[in-house]
């Protein structure tokens, strides 16, 4: 935990307080993102790098789980603010971080920009640039492409596996999204590419619906104008959680935690539940889906594609040499596959539903690490 100064733009002098929590360093660097949000604390940065831990652990990438944040609200701050803040809070995480140790990424309300403050301030005390010190950077300052569309991407690169499993065809497969941000728009065109029909969109400001499939990009170029789906006049108009209980072979939440409850699990209308979002589903509602026989992949491998391009990231950035976009789609498609696939195995050998056996495969694999790095000395 750290607390620091940052001079407001009026001149006043205000008090930050920031985390950085690792969760295991058994299997190489932590890795997480940064978050800048009111409510940030040490227990949920603790918890989401357990969340990261695990992620890391199913996906097979060599980093253990890391989150960290500032106590702020990002809406009240400037540019120049929040400079001050993200340069300020990674110097005083300094001693903690760096490429073979923990390498931040962006999480809510960082992106891009922060990045790039971060990746300079660690570069300015090392005395030469190390890009390899942050993923998620701009293209230019070393980082890959490929990152923004990844976890999109690999959610659909999910889907393909298991859908192969089960035999279902993408073709005319009927799929409800509920987010349209940077992942729900990614997988919601990509999905359409490969032939399955979008029944039902929803962001903040409300939902759409259309048995026969929305027009994916009719409705991207209206947000693109209008940045909200309100208005949209594609489809028949509904709630945000109205989407949740749309007739539909997938649900997609793609939007926040907590969104398929006890309240509303047993009128959900689907036959998967795909987990875009980190905790979209509260352990009650975990259990009604199971009962009601609604199968669900979770987020810990659904949405890893994002985690496992910037591993990708990281490595370019050591080696000095980038692929390309292909080559990126291509390693994650893999690394995606090869997790399910061992999920799979888990949930079969122990019968197990894939949440448990996701987390059964992760901890497995934490456990082995610990157990033959041993104590030292
Ligand atoms: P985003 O901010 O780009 O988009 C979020 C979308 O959800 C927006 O369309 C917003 O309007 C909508 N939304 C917000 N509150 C809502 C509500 N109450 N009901 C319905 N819709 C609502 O965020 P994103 O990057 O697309 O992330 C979405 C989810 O995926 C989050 O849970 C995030 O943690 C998870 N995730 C993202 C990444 C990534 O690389 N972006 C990686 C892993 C997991």
């Amino acid at each position: 935990m750290v607390n620091f100064p940052v001079r407001r733009d009026s001149g006043e002098v205000e008090m930050f307080t920031g985390y950085r929590v690792q969760h295991t360093l058994a299997m190489g660097p932590a890795k997480g993102g940064i978050r800048y949000a009111p409510g940030v604390s040490l227990g949920e940065c603790a918890a989401l790098s357990m969340w990261m831990s695990i992620k890391c652990a199913v996906v097979g990438l060599p980093f253990g789980g890391a989150k960290g944040g500032v106590r702020c609200d990002p809406n009240r701050l400037s540019a120049g603010e929040l400079e001050r803040i993200t340069r300020r809070y990674a110097t005083e995480i300094l001693p903690i971080i760096g490429p073979d140790r923990d390498i931040p990424a962006p999480d809510m309300a960082t992106g891009e920009r922060e990045m790039a403050w971060f990746m300079d301030t660690y570069s300015q005390q090392a005395g030469h640039g190390v890009p390899e010190s942050v993923t998620g950077k701009p293209v230019v300052l070393g980082g890959t492409v490929g990152r923004r569309a990844a976890t999109g991407l690999g959610v659909v690169f999910c889907m393909e596996a298991l859908f192969e499993r089960l035999d279902w065809s993408m073709d005319g497969c009927r799929v409800a999204i509920q987010g349209f941000g940077n992942v729900g728009t990614v997988v919601a065109r990509e999905l359409t590419r490969r032939g399955a029909s979008i029944v039902g969109l929803a962001d903040v400001t409300g939902g759409l619906l259309d048995p026969e499939g929305l027009d994916v990009e009719e409705v991207i170029a209206w947000v693109a104008e209008h940045r909200f789906l309100r208005g949209c006049p594609a489809g028949e108009a509904t709630t945000r959680q109205g989407v949740l209980r749309a007739s539909c072979d997938v649900l997609i939440p793609a939007a926040l935690e907590k969104q398929i409850t006890a309240e509303n699990a047993q009128q959900l209308e689907c036959r998967l539940v795909v987990e875009a979002a980190n905790g979209p589903t509260t352990p009650e509602a975990d259990r009604i889906l199971l009962e009601r026989g609604i199968m669900l992949l979770p987020d810990v491998v659904a949405n890893a594609g994002g985690v496992t391009v910037s591993y990708l990231e990281w490595v370019q950035d050591q080696q000095k040499y980038f692929w390309d976009a292909d080559t990126i789609a291509d390693r994650m498609r893999r690394q995606l596959h090869d997790a399910l696939g061992r999920v799979f195995d888990a949930a079969e050998r122990t019968a197990a539903d894939w949440r448990t056996a996701a987390q059964l495969v992760a901890l497995e694999r934490l456990v082995e690490a610990a157990r033959l790095r041993a104590i030292w000395p």
